[in-house]
């Protein structure tokens, strides 16, 4: 395998941002297999609708899963449609439009 970069131990920008694009696109294959097993990667706040109670929930295996209050744990089958670019989404149990509480996060 041809080596691209020379060994000098300085870093130059363009491999610097070749590294975080690489890594960018691994990001995202590795979010889109873990969706595929219905895995929740901590991408977004969980929703929780207030008018029925449904609300989603992490496993402790990392699945993600939505239940009603009262009944911890127990999975509905049930999923909240992932919410738009207002972080609104609509409840799957009654249909509600649930808003997404979402901390702002810095993006360096
Ligand atoms: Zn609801």
């Amino acid at each position: 395998m041809e080596r691209r970069r020379k060994m000098t131990g300085k870093a130059t920008s363009e491999s610097y941002s070749e590294l975080v694009h690489d890594i960018g696109q691994l990001m995202l294959k590795a979010q889109r297999l873990a969706e595929e097993h219905g895995l929740f990667l901590n991408h977004r706040e969980l929703m929780e609708c207030r008018h029925c109670g449904l609300m989603e929930d992490v496993t402790s295996e990392g699945k993600l899963i939505v239940y009603r209050a009262g009944l911890d744990g127990v999975d509905t089958g049930l999923r909240f449609p992932e919410p738009d670019e207002d972080s609104m989404s609509s409840c799957p149990g009654c249909g509600a439009l649930v808003k997404l509480e979402e901390e702002k996060d810095e993006i360096m």
